[in-house]
């Protein structure tokens, strides 16, 4: 396993969930990249690279919360630059799409009553709107698209004709990028043997939209056998209509997004099912490279409680999950039963915890239905090994 150390508060979890529920239980084999922000800024970033690099070698990862630099992190840690986010680094070079997956339990609800099962985001995060350039027009006169082919080709059209002052917008996106999103989310799917919607506006964008169906179908046509024998199934509807089925649906399916929409959908679906800190997120390269991770960030607010030597209640299971995410998946890859058998019952052991009414601070509020006792992060953690020890005996 390629194994991302982090930042803050949960770098201080990374231990204990290492030494609890990790060390005692797996011969564990890592190979570790030191991503917090120290080290990196030691290596001048290179450190994030190298990870990057390892997972493409071994195929698996797991990666704690990173803190992405900004002007006042650049006093607190002295740092040499503001080095750029090591998810977008790391999601850049292996092509990857970002699934997000609530974890349920029953006494915590979800927003939306028709909802029973997980719903999972998958965001294309490339182009449409997050590069694109835009003009602000201050006067009569033409807006046109010209492409200028280096054949000497040369394509127009007049976008508008202004009489009046208004804006101006123009976007882009690849056959090659959408094409590596359509080939994570089928993967994604059959792993998850979980069926994948898709949804587009390509009645009104016709060819810009109409190019990310045509893709998607092109693409869907090597994993149809597959998706055939699994039980699932390729779901392509309009934008519109798949939220309002989103809405009326009981969930246990992916949902694939462009990248606005997945910007947008993803804070909704997550809000709606309950805490960001029951949220993982996997980064799925199209050639079947995984790294597991937590949704949220480094939780800055608890970490400096713990620096003024205060206990904190911060939620480790987004964290575990990424772990044990990570173990299953390894275990698949090198057909290793016993470590499959392992991230089963270590998640097992933490649904028991939380079904029990034990839970962090963030939680308590959220349940309905039992009389939540909060622990502290390390009696939480130490909760869940009783029961992992408990169903490993
Ligand atoms: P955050 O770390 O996700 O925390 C925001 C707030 O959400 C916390 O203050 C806390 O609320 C609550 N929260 C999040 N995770 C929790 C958990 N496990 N248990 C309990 N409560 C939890 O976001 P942020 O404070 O905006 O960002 C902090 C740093 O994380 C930043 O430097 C950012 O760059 C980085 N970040 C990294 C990643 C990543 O590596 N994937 C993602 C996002 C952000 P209360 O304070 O109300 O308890
Ligand atoms: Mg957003």
């Amino acid at each position: 396993l390629v194994e991302m150390d982090g930042d803050e508060m949960t770098r201080i979890l990374w231990k204990m969930i290492k030494d609890e529920l990790i060390i005692p239980f797996v011969d564990l084999k890592t190979e570790y990249y030191d991503l917090g922000l120290v080290h990196r800024d030691e290596t001048g970033d290179q450190v994030t690279i190298d990870s990057a690099n390892a997972t493409k070698k071994y195929g698996v990862a797991v990666k704690c919360a990173t803190i992405t630099p900004n002007a006042k992190r650049m006093t607190e840690y002295n740092l040499h630059q503001m080095w750029k986010s090591p998810n977008g680094t790391i999601r850049s070079m292996l092509d990857g799409t970002v699934f997000r997956t609530p974890i349920t339990i029953p006494s915590i609800s979800p927003a939306v009553k028709f909802w029973k099962k997980p719903i999972t985001i998958a965001r294309h995060a490339y182009g449409d709107v997050y590069k694109s350039v835009d003009i602000r027009v201050e006067e009569p006169g033409v807006a046109k698209l010209v492409f200028e082919g280096e054949s000497g080709k040369m394509e127009e059209q007049i976008v508008h004709t202004f009489k009046d002052p208004g804006v101006l917008q123009g976007m882009h996106n690849t056959d090659a990028s959408i094409r590596s999103f359509a080939h994570a989310c089928f993967k994604y799917a059959l792993d998850l043997k979980q069926s994948i919607w898709f949804a587009t506006k390509d009645t009104i964008a016709k060819k810009y939209d109409g190019r990310f169906r045509e893709i998607f179908e092109e693409v869907f046509a090597e994993y149809k056998d597959a998706f055939e024998a699994a039980g699932i199934e390729y779901f392509y509807t309009l934008i519109d209509d798949a939220v309002a089925r989103v809405m009326r649906s009981e969930g246990g399916f992916i949902w694939a997004c462009k990248n606005y929409d997945g910007d947008v959908m993803s804070d909704m679906v997550s809000t709606a099912f309950g805490s960001l800190a029951m949220m993982t997120s996997v980064l799925v390269s199209p050639d079947g490279k995984y790294e597991y991770e937590a949704a949220h960030g480094t939780v800055t607010r608890h970490y400096y409680k713990h620096l003024q030597g205060e206990e904190t209640s911060t939620n480790p299971i987004a964290t575990i999950f990424a772990w044990s995410g990570a173990f299953r998946k390894r275990g698949e890859m090198d057909n290793i039963p016993e470590l499959v058998n392992y991230a089963d019952q270590l998640e097992a052991a933490c649904f028991d915890t939380l079904n029990a009414g034990i839970v962090t601070k963030d939680l308590a509020n959220l349940m309905e239905g039992v009389t939540p006792q909060v622990k502290n992060s390390a009696d939480f953690i130490a909760a869940i090994r009783e029961r992992l020890e408990k169903r490993l005996a």
